[in-house]
């Protein structure tokens, strides 16, 4: 459909919309693309309470318009006309899933900034850092969430550090060094395994291979000398699971 007949139609319904209210009907559409509007706001760090406020619902309409399969029309035009922002920007007391986070701070780390000068950037408690850095993403766990400030924190000093030589901060050859042998131990994974786009997915891995989780991966990790990531290590042993299976297929077979 092209823009010019796409506005035509959209003009229509609004007719229809505006015709129907003067008859005192209300115009009912199925609720899917404003809850999908709505998830699509809220994964950009809007509140419930944000997006009810930017286009003058109540906030109790917004938090529950998944539950009935159909809404006002006018609600649903409400929620379109919230511009979706940019990037991900929570409110300061939204709580956030920590993995990007906890990812950022680890690759900071094997980066070879020390928690304490972390801290020092963002404005916090050494603690709460060397525990943030510490605790894994786990779904299951409690306490896997931080505040939208602490995000956003973090990720601006990840944004100016993270490519950046530790040297040129002033931090000592000596403590870059312990820095970067504690990540390789841990299997921290440092910047350049990330990017902007994925490092808040909880559902993405680590990329040090171009391949990673796979046994093309598991392969280049023993071919260039970087440690085995979880990922390759599962795949592998997949691999290896399967090879073992079509042989004894074949031995079956002979
Ligand atoms: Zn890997």
């Amino acid at each position: 459909m092209t823009d010019t007949s796409l506005n035509l139609v959209r003009k229509i319904e609004r007719h229809r919309a505006q015709e129907a209210r003067r008859n005192g009907i209300r115009l009912r559409v199925p609720s899917g693309p404003a809850v999908e509007r709505r998830d699509l706001l809220r994964s950009r760090g809007m509140s419930d309470t944000a997006i009810a406020a930017a286009c003058e619902l109540h906030q109790t309409t917004v938090s529950g318009i998944h539950k009935r399969p159909s809404l006002a029309a006018s609600t649903e035009a409400a929620i379109f006309s919230v511009p979706v922002p940019h990037e991900f920007n929570p409110g300061d007391a939204v709580r956030v899933d920590k993995t990007g986070t906890t990812r950022r701070l680890r690759a900071m780390v094997a980066a070879g900034y020390s928690q304490a000068f972390i801290a020092e950037r963002v404005e916090t408690d050494p603690d709460v850092i060397v525990r943030l850095t510490r605790e894994g993403p786990h779904k299951d766990k409690p306490n896997r969430y931080v505040t939208g400030a602490m995000f956003k924190a973090v990720r601006a000093v990840y944004d100016e550090l993270a490519f950046k030589d530790p040297a040129a901060f002033g931090i000592a050859q000596h403590e870059i060094t312990r820095s970067i042998n504690r990540s390789t131990h841990l299997d921290w994974a440092p910047p350049h395994c990330w990017d902007d786009d994925t490092i808040d997915d909880p559902e993405a891995i680590a990329e040090w291979t171009g391949a990673c989780g796979s046994d093309t991966g598991a392969r280049i990790h023993r071919r260039d000398g970087i440690p085995m990531c979880q990922p390759c290590h599962e795949a592998l042993l997949a691999y290896r699971r399967e090879e073992n299976e079509r042989r004894a297929a074949r031995r079956g077979a002979a």
